[in-house]
């Protein structure tokens, strides 16, 4: 083929990806995205503004994570404007070491705080090399900051304190927990933190009452309390679990959101999970319900 056709096919090629684009953009105006991606037992949390900001919370616990993002992402996007590592446990640290090498991140968003586990000298490496030839900014997570994405907000709830550098006990307890503001909607994520993080926010009389609640842990027993489902008063709740040998979830939390009449997702149960919100309205599909669209109340 002549290079002049050549280019030509790739003008027409181009031309009709942008009126794709613009017929999906026109069919859906204002909607965020929030995909729960099974990745087995870990969490990764794929976020899409109404304006089309990604933030990536997790990264689960193996390179599957690229596969979920081909899916969601345009082919030839690669680059994410926003990833958090909650807390530095291979559950959710390995699949963001893939997504640091494939794409380019802008902002990179963790505690600082050190954890001796396998790839994490290799985050720090890879989060060092993207800051210094890639320009991404690095920031450091403490309650109270806001990441502000035009009419998404998403606040820091916890950690308290700044813990860069430092060593820690309890990582889970060091977990990043956001709450994602848009319109009317609310979505609160909370790594693996346990009851103790949970009575604190509660005592603390954050604005905790939300419509999506991400189940900490992936629903261990020492989470999820029942003063903390109570305040959280979630419609939804979603629990990123996959096989494991800990036996999550617990049946004493699946019994504990019953009581509260919080409606159950699993990812190893209905596979990928992907709420939408208006600013006002819920809606579902997963893959189990073969990606039916339901409105959620
Ligand atoms: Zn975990």
């Amino acid at each position: 083929m002549k290079k002049s056709a050549l280019f030509i096919l790739g003008f027409l090629v181009l031309s009709n990806f942008i009126a794709l684009g613009a017929v999906f953009y026109l069919e859906q105006p204002g909607v965020l995205e929030v995909n729960f991606f099974d990745v087995g037992q870990g969490d990764a949390i794929f976020i899409e503004t109404p304006k089309k900001h990604q933030i990536l919370i997790d990264g689960g616990p193996s390179s599957v994570i690229l596969e979920k993002l081909n899916k969601e992402m345009p082919f030839w996007d690669r680059s994410l404007d926003l990833i958090i590592l909650s807390h530095p446990e291979k559950d959710h640290l390995t699949g963001l070491l893939a997504v640091l090498k494939r794409y380019k991140v802008e902002n990179i968003l963790w505690t600082g705080v050190i954890k001796e586990t396998s790839g994490f000298g290799e985050w720090q490496d890879l989060i060092e090399k993207e800051k210094t030839k890639e320009g991404a900014k690095i920031i450091i997570a403490e309650a109270g900051k806001k990441v502000s994405a035009s009419e998404v907000i998403l606040e820091i709830l916890n950690p308290l304190e700044n813990l860069e550098g430092k060593t820690v006990k309890e990582v889970n307890d060091t977990s990043i927990v956001s709450h994602l503001i848009f319109g009317e909607n609310s979505f609160l994520f909370s790594g693996d933190i346990s009851d103790k993080v949970e009575k604190r926010l509660v005592l603390n009389d954050l604005p905790l009452k939300f419509d999506v609640l991400k189940v900490a842990h992936h629903g261990s027993k020492y989470s999820s309390s029942e003063i903390f489902l109570e305040k959280v008063s979630a419609k939804i709740a979603v629990i990123c679990v996959g096989k494991n040998s800990y036996g999550h979830p617990t049946e004493e939390v699946l019994t504990r959101l019953e009581k509260f009449g919080i409606k159950v997702l699993r990812t190893d149960q209905d596979g990928d999970i992907k709420i939408f919100s208006d600013g006002e309205n819920l809606k579902l599909k997963t893959q189990s319900q073969k990606s039916k669209v339901t409105v959620l109340n």
